[in-house]
């Protein structure tokens, strides 16, 4: 008999629900983190600035009501170590400690077919057997460094942003090379340069950026909209990215030019990501539409940096807005008309190598004190292939996905029975607000799994033709919009050598959820379901 109902690897917000959803249907459970502490992007990432860019109130569990109503949050963006204290005190409020083993990597997990089972094995050397293994190690949680010739000879200290030093890091009276212009570069510049002698920001992207307007949650706002709470969550499930944004439902290409101006400025001034690329129903589809938002930013850049070459260097053109995760900040266009910030453009004078006392590209040389990598990560894959997964007739999950990642409802793989991913390739996943693909995933593999033991299937297997046929719907949905126009990390073009699919599904988490739901009620059609032996 296996050690374990379901083994868990991970314990950030899918960790954490996994084991609480599992446990309180009857499951024994353990979850295995890596770090030293729960909470998962929100323990590792503790660079200075790091914010959540989905607000507070939809940025959190639903699943308890009592949960939602005494936890009240401080801003209406979320500072990460307020998201890490929510994450812990989930943990403390349900109990949940006893079933996370903490510092602990899983290194191995291996199926097998003779007991029906999987051996999951950690750096502690020690393997334990489950059931069913459960996949909750994160979209974004493989940090990636550059691999600059020399940087193990700069004398002075280098972080990457995701894997931030829990003691901080201290720049004042420093001269700081920043790498990474995304949406943690574009967080944490201005804390550097608050306290730098000198920040050179490297960029080789111009990204488009947009106000969060971040405030205090007042009390009797806060006490309004908890009033309305469970009617709010029944709308970000049903919605498009996992958040209820009020479009005008009509298109931006329909729209009288000085409308569509004034819209654009109110949704800017009110702040946010998701309510600008919510606002006309082309935006995301049609590129003359997406054009009009692109120039609605690019004149805001223009009219906040002093310096015209230097605004005309941060203006975004070779992607639509949205098809790169939309970065937002309050202060990042603003921060470059300090004057200890350089920006410098490393697309056409890259990066060449690292010194002992610096960085040098194909035109300059910069001396430098520090280096701060905001250089994002091996995104959706990363992580899993980093766990040497071997499935059915002891083949590893990276030799299956190496023509590219595919998975059945981005949850089940053929070929892997009884192992499922949270939030895996081919799910809402990194395209929506992640809770509630989360939630929904995580409450769909404990359903799963319940079925299974209450009808005397002892095995629960994605078939090759669901699996395929899931894989190519995924990408004929993501052709049918401007998303793949980008060399973004949604597709993989941040990591050298890695093969470029569109792996989220972005007919939206309503239309998604429908789809698990109507599998499940078929009985979880396109799986195959064997008996107890
Ligand atoms: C800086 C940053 C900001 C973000 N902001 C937002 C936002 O505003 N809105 C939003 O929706 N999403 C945001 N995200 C995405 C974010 O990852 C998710 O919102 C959410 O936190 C994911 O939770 P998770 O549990 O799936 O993954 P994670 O939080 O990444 O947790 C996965 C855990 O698995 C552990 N793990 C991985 N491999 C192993 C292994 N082999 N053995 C043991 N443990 C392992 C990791 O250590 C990690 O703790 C952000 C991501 C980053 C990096």
């Amino acid at each position: 008999m296996a050690d374990l109902d379901v083994a868990v690897v991970g314990a950030g917000f899918a960790g954490i629900y996994a084991v609480h959803a599992f446990r309180s249907a009857g499951l024994t459970v353990r979850a295995f983190e890596a770090g030293s502490g729960v909470g998962g992007t929100w323990f590792w990432n503790c660079y200075p600035g790091a914010r959540c860019d989905v607000e507070s109130k939809d940025h959190s569990y639903s699943f308890s009501p009592e949960l939602e109503q005494d936890w009240s949050w401080s801003e209406r963006y979320p500072a990460q170590p307020e998201v890490l204290r929510y994450l812990n005190h989930v943990a403390d409020r349900f109990g949940l400690w006893p079933d996370i083993q903490l510092s602990t990597r899983v290194t191995a997990a291996a199926w097998d077919a003779a007991r029906g089972e999987w051996t999951v094995t950690t750096d502690d050397g020690v393997s334990r057997t489950a059931r069913f293994c459960v996949m909750a190690t994160g979209c974004l949680s493989a940090h990636q460094v550059p691999s600059f010739p020399g940087l193990s000879s700069f004398r002075g200290p280098w972080h990457h942003t995701g894997q931030w030093p829990r003691e901080g890091a201290d720049f004042t009276g420093q001269r700081v090379g920043l790498v990474g212009t995304g949406s943690t570069g574009i967080q944490v510049a201005p804390e550097i340069a608050a306290v730098a002698t000198h920040l050179y920001v490297f960029q080789r992207t111009a990204n488009f950026a947009v106000p969060n307007r971040n405030a205090p949650v007042d009390q009797e706002s806060d006490r309004n909209f908890k009033a309305g709470y469970r009617e709010y969550r029944q709308r970000a499930r049903e919605s498009l990215l996992g958040v209820p944004v009020e479009g005008t439902g009509r298109p931006a290409l329909a729209e009288p030019p000085a409308e569509l101006q004034r819209t654009y400025r109110e949704r800017w001034q009110a702040g946010g990501g998701l309510p600008l690329l919510g606002a006309y129903t082309d935006l995301l589809f049609d590129r003359a539409a997406n054009d009009t938002i692109a120039a609605f930013i690019r004149d805001r850049i223009r009219e906040t940096v002093a310096d015209p070459a230097v605004a005309e260097l941060l203006c975004p053109w070779t992607y639509p807005v949205g098809a790169k995760r939309l970065c937002q900040s309050d202060d990042y266009f603003a921060m470059f008309n300090r004057p200890n910030v350089t920006l410098v453009d490393v697309r056409s004078a890259p990066i060449v190598s690292v010194t002992p006392d610096g960085l040098r590209t194909a035109a300059g040389f910069y001396e430098l004190d520090a280096l701060v990598f905001a250089t994002g990560f091996d995104a959706m894959t990363g992580a899993l292939a980093r766990i040497d997964i071997r499935g059915a007739d002891g083949v590893p999950l990276t030799e299956k996905w190496a023509a590219g990642p595919r998975a059945y409802l981005g949850v089940a793989n053929a070929g892997f029975p009884n192992m499922f991913l949270v939030t895996g390739p081919g799910s809402p996943s990194v395209l929506s607000n992640m809770v509630v693909s989360i939630e929904q995933h995580v409450e769909w593999i404990r359903d799963c799994i319940v079925y299974a033991d209450g009808h005397g299937y002892s095995q629960v297997a994605a078939t090759d033709e669901a699996e395929k046929a899931w894989g190519e719907h995924v990408i004929e949905v993501a052709y049918s919009t401007l998303f793949p126009l980008a060399d973004s990390w949604y597709v993989g073009a941040n990591i050298p050598g890695k093969v470029r699919v569109f792996s989220s599904y972005l007919a939206g988490v309503g239309s998604y959820r429908e789809r698990c739901d109507a599998v499940a009620a078929a009985g979880y059609e396109g799986f195959t379901l064997s008996p107890v032996r």
